[in-house]
C-alpha cells in the first residue's frame, strides 16, 4: 500500500484519471495539481496549486506523457492555469523523491540533475511501449480508414520501422488482408517481418520500394520520407506518421505533391484514454510500491 505517501499529480489529460484511481485505491496520499476543470472528486485526493503544496513533504511527482516543455511548463487539460516545475521547487523536495514522467525532455533532465533528483521514464520501458502499441494500432486503423477511400484489405501498405509499434501494425495490417511491406535498416527486423509473413526491405532502397504505395506508416523518429522518396511515392498515397514530433516526413514537400500526411501523436489518449491511461496506472503502482519498498528497508 502507498500509505502515507504524499504524490503530486501534475497536469496531463483523461489517461492520469486511471492514474489518480489506482493510486487512491492504494491509500496514498494526492495532491492534483491543474484538474480544477475536472468536475470528479476522488477520496484521498485534493485539487490544489502548486503554491499551497510544501516540496519538503512530497515523496513523488507525476507529470504527463509528455513531462515538461523547455521552461518547465506542463500540459493539462483540465485547467487553464499555467503550472510550472522549476527547479527551485524541486530543490526543496527531499532527497528520495521520484519524477516520473511518459518521456523526459532537455529541460526536466536538466533540473533533475541539477537537483540530484531521478527521472523515471515511464515509455523507454519495452512493457509500457509494447502495451501501448495496442491502442496505438487501433488509432492507426481509424485514421487510414477516415482518410482513405480504398479497403485495407488488398491495399498496399509499407511501415517504416519494425521496433515495438511497427511490429503491432505491421501484424494487424497483415492481418486484415493488406499487402504489408516492412522497410527498416536492421537485418534482425528483416528477418522478422519474412518470419511475420510479411515483404521486407532496407532502407536505403526506400525510394524504389515507395512506386506502387497506396498508405505509408511511418514509425521511425527520424526523417526517412525525404522529397527524394516522396517525389517517387503515388500523390493519392496516404502518409500516417506515428513518430515522436517533428516526426519522419517532409510534410512540406509532400503538401507540395499533394501526398496526404499527418503526423499523429497522442493516439492512445485520443482513441483509448482508459486504456492507455491504465497501461500507466498500473506500471507507476509497481514503480512506486518498489520505490517505497526499498525506502522502507534502508
Ligand atoms: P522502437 O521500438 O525504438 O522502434 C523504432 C524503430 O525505428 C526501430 O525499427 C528502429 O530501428 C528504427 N529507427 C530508429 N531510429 C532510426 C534511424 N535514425 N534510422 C532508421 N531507423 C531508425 O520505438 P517504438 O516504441 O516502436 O516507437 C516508435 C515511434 O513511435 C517513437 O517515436 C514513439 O514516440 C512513437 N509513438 C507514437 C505513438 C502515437 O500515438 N503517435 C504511439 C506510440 C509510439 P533500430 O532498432 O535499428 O534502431
Amino acid at each position: 500500500m502507498l500509505t502515507n505517501r504524499h504524490i503530486v499529480v501534475m497536469g496531463g489529460d483523461a489517461r492520469q484519471i486511471e492514474v489518480i484511481n489506482k493510486l487512491t485505491a492504494l491509500d496514498a496520499h494526492l495532491s492534483l495539481v491543474g484538474f480544477d476543470q475536472l468536475e470528479r472528486n476522488f477520496s484521498g485526493a485534493s485539487k490544489v496549486n502548486m503554491d499551497e503544496i510544501d516540496p519538503k513533504y512530497v515523496d513523488s511527482i507525476i507529470l504527463p506523457v509528455s513531462g515538461t516543455d523547455h521552461e518547465g511548463n506542463v500540459e493539462t487539460t483540465f485547467s487553464n492555469e499555467k503550472i510550472n516545475l522549476s527547479k527551485d521547487w524541486l530543490a526543496d523536495t527531499p532527497e528520495h523523491c521520484t519524477i516520473y514522467s511518459g518521456i523526459t525532455t532537455p529541460h526536466l533532465t536538466n533540473i533533475a540533475k541539477e537537483t540530484k533528483r531521478q527521472v523515471v521514464k515511464l515509455f523507454a520501458r519495452d512493457d509500457v511501449a509494447i502495451y501501448n502499441s495496442i491502442p496505438t494500432v487501433e488509432g492507426t486503423l481509424m485514421m487510414v480508414i477516415q482518410n482513405t477511400d480504398i479497403t485495407i484489405h488488398d491495399a498496399n501498405v509499407i511501415v517504416l520501422g519494425l521496433g515495438r509499434t511497427g511490429m503491432s501494425v505491421a501484424r494487424a495490417f497483415h492481418a486484415l488482408g493488406a499487402h504489408v511491406k516492412v522497410g527498416t535498416r536492421n537485418p534482425q527486423q528483416i528477418a522478422r517481418a519474412i518470419e511475420m509473413g510479411v515483404k521486407a526491405f532496407y532502407l536505403k532502397d526506400l525510394e524504389k520500394e515507395v512506386v506502387d504505395n497506396e498508405i505509408c506508416i511511418n514509425t521511425i523518429p527520424a526523417l526517412v520520407l525525404t522529397s527524394k522518396v516522396l517525389s517517387n511515392m503515388p500523390a493519392n498515397s496516404f502518409i500516417i506518421d506515428l513518430a515522436s514530433l517533428p516526426g519522419g516526413t517532409d510534410f512540406r514537400y509532400a503538401k507540395k505533391r499533394g501526398i496526404k500526411a499527418m503526423i499523429t501523436p497522442g493516439l492512445p489518449g485520443m482513441v483509448a484514454p482508459k486504456t492507455a491511461g491504465q497501461i500507466i496506472a498500473n506500471v507507476l503502482a509497481e514503480l512506486l510500491l518498489n520505490q517505497f519498498s526499498k525506502e522502507g528497508e534502508s
